[in-house]
């Protein structure tokens, strides 16, 4: 966090190959980023090989780009390329992760507040098929995972600590570390959500501890839609039997038997999105190229400078946490006090060419029961947005509520 931000030139050059940034204020990040023109044009490219000449054949002709991009990931990670499978998206990635680990009746799933919808959905099913049950931490001070509560609740019995990194309604860096040192002690799987936190916040599995870790490639990292990737440690793979291999994660090696591929790739379904695929392996290289330490820095700033302009102006920031990244929410509340139509406001921006999002309680319920929170607005910011952005954005919100 002490890293020195990105320098203007860098930013301006990667403003420069981003064709979105002529169109719109996009402080939508958190849902889906603008993509560079070179990730654009990995995955037309592609499109039109595959058109030209066959879509095997185009496989055929891509697959060095292809393979390389595991090894873009793995570097991103700290990992190995065979640790990692790529998946249509982060929740296939994290469901791929998540019903592969062994859980008996009577075990628990501990998690934290800031847990995301898709994976509170899989809990359940998981209390209704494995009869698991499911404790969610309480937050400290700060707004984090509490660790002393999760380290005193940690034991035998416990299945898998599953935490989300960033929670998709607000800026908070959950203390991913410390609560990797914590399951490893007490020797549980730990399987992080990292999609939020994937190409805004240096991640190291071997630091963060983790066992599996999911991500999508079209928030931060600026990838395509519909590309996520899961690392799987080889601490634990020996492990983990996926719920639905095909005859690429496993050989069908006998009349009677298959045998699970070695490492990551059990968790893959033979067929996918080649050009999005190529495409993510481009987006991943420039986020290592610009140098995630730097985004990092640069992305919290104009975060915390965005939070302080909207706190000015009379809006209530919501985001919790001591470590806080580029997802800003305020509440559907205007600075008189008085509630706003959430969808109204953001159709408002909009019609200027600004992009926001919205998030409502359903997706984070444990948090959003804990603190009462209404629909939030989502404003995420990235190392492209500018100042003059931030103002806009301020000065069009104003006039929306007014
Ligand atoms: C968006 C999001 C997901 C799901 O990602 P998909 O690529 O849409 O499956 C998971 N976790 C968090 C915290 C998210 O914000």
């Amino acid at each position: 966090m002490s890293h020195p931000g990105l320098d203007a030139h860098t930013i301006d050059a990667a403003r420069a190959v981003t064709p979105g940034i002529d169109h719109v204020v996009h402080l939508n990040h958190a849902g889906s980023s603008l993509p560079s023109e070179s990730v654009l044009e990995a995955q037309i490219a592609h499109l039109r090989l595959e058109a030209e000449i066959g879509g095997y054949e185009a496989a055929g002709a891509a697959a060095d780009a292809d393979a390389a991009v595991y090894d873009s990931i793995a570097e991103l990670l700290g990992a190995r390329a065979h640790e990692i499978s790529r998946h249509e998206h982060a929740t296939a990635a994290w469901n791929a992760g998540f019903w592969s680990i062994p859980m008996e009746a009577g075990q628990r799933i501990v998690t934290a507040r800031a847990a995301y919808g898709a994976n509170a959905v899989a809990f359940l099913r998981a209390a209704e098929r494995r009869g698991v049950t499911v404790e969610v931490c309480p937050d400290d001070e700060h707004g984090q995972v509490d660790v002393s509560a999760l380290e005193a609740t940690l034991g035998d019995d416990v299945a898998l600590v599953a935490l989300t990194h960033v929670p998709t309604n607000g800026g908070l860096v959950n203390p991913a570390a410390e609560v990797g040192r914590l399951a490893r002690a007490a020797d549980v799987p730990f399987l992080l959500d990292a999609c939020q936190s994937a190409g805004q916040v240096a991640l190291d599995v071997d630091q963060l501890g983790c066992d599996l870790l999911s991500a999508t490639g079209r928030k931060y990292l600026r990838g395509p839609r519909g590309t996520g990737f899961l690392y799987a440690s080889d601490r634990i793979i020996d492990r983990l039997t996926p719920d639905h291999p095909d005859h690429h994660g496993a050989d069908w090696s006998a009349h009677d038997q298959y045998d699970l591929a070695d490492g990551a790739r059990r968790f893959e379904h033979w067929e996918y999105n080649h050009a999005a695929w190529l495409g993510l392996g481009v987006a991943v290289r420039e986020a290592i190229s610009i140098g995630i330490p730097g985004i990092e820095s640069t992305v919290a700033a104009t975060a915390e400078d965005f939070r302080a302009r909207l706190d000015d102006a009379g809006f209530r920031v919501r985001d919790l946490g001591r470590v806080r990244c580029g997802i800003v929410t305020i509440d559907c509340v205007d600075p008189k006090g008085r509630p706003f139509d959430g969808d109204r406001v953001k159709t408002a921006l909009r019609a200027e060419a600004i992009n926001v999002s919205l998030s409502s309680p359903s997706s984070t319920r444990f948090d959003a029961e804990a603190r009462g929170l209404g629909r939030l607005m989502r404003l995420s910011a990235h190392y492209l947005t500018t100042d003059d952005e931030l103002d806009r954005a301020v000065d069009a919100l104003r006039r929306a509520t007014a």
